[in-house]
């Protein structure tokens, strides 16, 4: 299975598709945590990167369709992989699709994961990630437990100012995917508002 996610940033892409390559064994390529690693690590990808992910910009097509095209080139992704946060443009889709052209492969399902405006910067703000597993938590609607709750982290980007930026770059940027996807007949819409365990359940019930 090779599906991708798309959605407004804090929709939920990363917590459902940390349920859904359990479900399906398919690994996660999340480009966001790739160059948060990438920073972490100090590369000059990674140095590149961080200006723009600071500000809530988007990062340059040519770097972030290299990064992706050899993460899918790897073993694990061989027989599919969940792709969230890329494509975020339409050359990063028509990149995509080339690439798997190229290897006489093609997508399988495209979710989108509707979430209004107007419960994102609730969501962004109260986003606080575990370094150590990876989980994703919310001060509020997914709160953490106590024994974890001193290491947890909050993203630089999840501030109230460049969650607008982020969100001006997805209804600009990635907004036109939707389109994109839906004439090649891959967009599956998934209402991404209401607790996880239903929105993973409409997941799996488009997927069919
Ligand atoms: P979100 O929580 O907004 O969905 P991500 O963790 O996916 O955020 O991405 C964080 C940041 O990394 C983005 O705001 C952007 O700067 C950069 N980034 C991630 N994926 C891409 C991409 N496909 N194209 C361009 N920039 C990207
Ligand atoms: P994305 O990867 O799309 O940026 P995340 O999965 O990181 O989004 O979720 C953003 C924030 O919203 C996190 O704090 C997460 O715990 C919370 N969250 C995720 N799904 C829901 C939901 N269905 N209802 C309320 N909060 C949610």
């Amino acid at each position: 299975m090779r599906m991708i996610f798309i959605g407004p940033p804090g929709a939920g892409k990363g917590t459902q598709a940390a349920r859904l390559v359990e479900r399906y064994a398919i690994p996660h390529i999340s480009t966001g945590d790739m160059f948060r690693a990438a920073v972490k690590a100090g590369t000059p990808m990674g140095k590149a990167a961080a200006e723009c992910m600071n500000k809530g910009e988007l990062v340059g097509d040519d770097i972030v369709i290299g990064m992706v095209r050899e993460r899918i080139a790897q073993d694990d992704a061989k027989d599919g992989f969940l792709l969230d946060g890329f494509p975020r443009t339409v050359p990063q889709a028509e990149a995509l699709k080339s690439a798997l052209v190229t290897d006489g492969l093609s997508l399988d399902a495209v979710l989108l994961l509707e979430v209004p405006d107007q419960l994102i910067v609730d969501r962004i703000t109260g986003r606080r990630s575990d370094p150590e597993t990876g989980a994703i938590y919310h001060l509020t609607f997914s709160p953490p437990p106590a024994e974890v709750a001193d290491r947890l982290v909050h993203r630089k980007d999840d501030t109230e100012e460049a969650c607008r930026s982020r969100l001006d770059a997805y209804h600009s940027q990635t907004a036109p995917l939707v389109p994109f996807y839906e004439a090649e007949g891959l967009l599956k819409r998934v209402d991404g508002v209401g607790k996880p365990d239903d929105v993973t359940g409409r997941i799996v019930t488009v997927l069919g």
